[in-house]
């Protein structure tokens, strides 16, 4: 299969005709650490091959930060950005201590970057690797999932993290998958989630997978619960073509991914979305090395050319990418790939670089070539993701979980009382703790926490109103209970909206 890092996502890529000789202005990150100096190394090798850019550069990461901003960018970048709608992005140091929130995160969030786009290719036999034949696709929902930031303290004892899943943004990464796949002559797609254990939050995102993967019956698809998933990609990394999954999995094996083929140093990165794209290599800025000329380039120079892709450049990005592959192939490594069995020269970040340049117009002689789309045309590529909102279904109000910060260690007791303060509407039907039912008929040997559940149900078949949830919280205040949180339990055309408790 030809090396390909990315396909055209024109959603977010600027209208650009090529061969004008206008130049596309794009917002350039130098970064912290080695950013600076891959970052030059990189752009020398864009200018030197011709591609029609023209830098626009912002400041981020820590001396933003150091300067009091929590966020890391200071406030105008974002007009550049927004103006650009693509960002080249060195990787940036976030100070140690608190209070400094993650640039990556926020970035992604503002700009609503909602695919992370991960290739992890092997170059053997020029870079070791012990899985020779892998060439993955990781496609990370990026916006949602744990990485929220929803967390609260409860109780002295137990803090929670809000899992939030949509069905946009199932929708949005699932056919951002397979788009990305049909564009880019790959095969299969595979689902990875854990919804044999969240079967509500991780069951929309493999329900979502299933109706989609039916629109696309030219690519085959498959789902593994990633535990073992993440195993057989670790052990048999060949077995895998494009991956979806949902954010916090993403993050964990993309890099599992990118170090199994060799180096986390070599892999480049594509976050999407709808009116910006931002491009950066994986790794950090490797604050050990920076100054000394000795990083390696390639996660950025690849990034830039999954960029060159996006903005409809593919003929730049193919005769960069297959002088960057020849480089590899003539054994020009970076001290982070060198092997004294399978490379010829150790070479510096900007020696590097004029090595890259050196082959612009060669081809790679044993490893295969790049090809991209190289008609100019990104509009014509890839259809734009639109999301279609359902007709809703019927929702009923069937129940409330009221949760308690309770310091007693008998549930038969909390059972007794709470049974008490249920009303007509509403009775007591099981309580949990840490999701564990212990009320009714608990076992002895459950620990108990001071943070329980209460599920208080309508009667069967009947259904209940906000008013009888707000006497039932009065009822359970009155009875000398703390509540700290209640979530209502809806069915949703019938179908319940809420999960059981473990052994109910
Ligand atoms: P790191 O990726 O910077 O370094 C991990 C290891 O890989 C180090 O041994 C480093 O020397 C090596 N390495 C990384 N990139 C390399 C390259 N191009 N060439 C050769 N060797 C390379 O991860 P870290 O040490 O955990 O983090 C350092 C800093 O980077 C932290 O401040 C962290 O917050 C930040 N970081 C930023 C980003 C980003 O901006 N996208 C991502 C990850 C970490």
């Amino acid at each position: 299969m030809p090396a390909i890092l990315d396909a055209q996502s024109p959603a977010s890529a600027p209208q650009i005709q090529p061969h004008t000789g206008v130049r596309i202005p794009i917002t350039v990150a130098h970064g912290d650490g080695i950013g600076p100096e891959i970052m030059h190394a990189t752009l020398s090798i864009l200018d030197a091959a011709g591609a029609p850019l023209s830098y626009e550069p912002i400041e981020l990461g820590e001396a933003v930060y150091l300067r009091g901003i929590t966020a890391g960018i200071e406030p105008e970048a974002w007009d550049t950005l927004r103006r650009n709608r693509v960002l080249l992005k060195a990787p940036i140091t976030t100070p140690q201590g608190g209070g400094y929130k993650s640039l990556n995160v926020t970035l992604r969030k503002a700009l609503g970057l909602y695919a992370n786009v991960r290739p992890a290719a092997a170059y053997a036999p020029f870079v070791h690797t012990r899985h020779p034949k892998m060439g993955v696709v990781i496609v990370r929902e990026n916006e949602e999932d744990l990485y929220g930031g929803i967390e609260h303290q409860q109780t002295d004892e137990v803090v929670q993290c809000l899992k939030l899943i949509s069905r946009p943004g199932c929708e949005r990464i699932i056919r951002h998958a397979f788009e990305y796949a049909r564009a880019n002559g790959r095969r299969k797609v595979t689902c990875m989630t854990k919804d044999n254990i969240m079967k509500k939050t991780d069951g929309l995102f493999h329900q979502v997978f299933n109706e989609i993967a039916a629109e696309y019956p030219d690519i085959a698809n498959d789902h593994l619960i990633i535990d073992i998933g993440a195993a057989r990609l670790a052990d048999s990394p060949e077995m895998f073509d494009v991956v979806v999954t949902l954010n916090l999995y993403g993050d964990i094996i993309s890099d599992i991914a990118a170090q199994v083929a060799g180096s986390v140093g070599l892999a480049p990165s594509a976050n999407i979305g709808q009116h910006v794209a931002m491009f950066e290599a994986i790794h950090g800025s490797a604050p050990q090395i920076a100054g000394q000329d000795v990083a390696n380039p390639s996660g950025l120079l690849l990034s830039a050319v999954m960029m060159l892709v996006h903005l409809g450049q593919g003929h730049i990005a193919q005769t960069i990418h297959n002088a960057w592959l020849r480089t590899i192939e003539d054994g020009i490594h970076t001290a982070d790939i060198y092997n004294q069995n399978i490379s010829r020269y150790k070479v510096g970040t900007q020696a590097f670089a004029a090595a890259v340049i050196e082959r612009l117009g060669k081809e790679p002689l044993q490893l295969a070539p790049a090809r991209y789309n190289t008609t100019g045309n990104a509009q014509a590529e890839q259809e734009q993701i639109v999301y279609t909102r359902r007709a809703p279904a019927k929702k009923q109000l069937v129940g409330v979980d009221v949760f308690l910060d309770w310091r007693g260690a008998n549930p038969e007791d909390l059972g007794n009382a709470l049974h008490a303060a249920g009303t007509r509407a509403l009775a007591l039907s099981m309580i949990t703790n840490r999701g564990v039912k212990v009320w009714p008929n608990g076992l002895p040997e459950t620990f108990c926490t001071d943070h329980w559940r209460c599920r208080f149900h309508a009667p069967v078949d009947a259904f209940v109103t906000p008013e009888d949830v707000l006497a039932l919280l009065s009822s359970v205040h009155a009875h000398g209970f703390d509540f700290v949180k209640t979530e209502h339990l809806y069915t949703f055309d019938g179908h319940a909206g809420y999960s059981l408790g473990q052994g109910q």
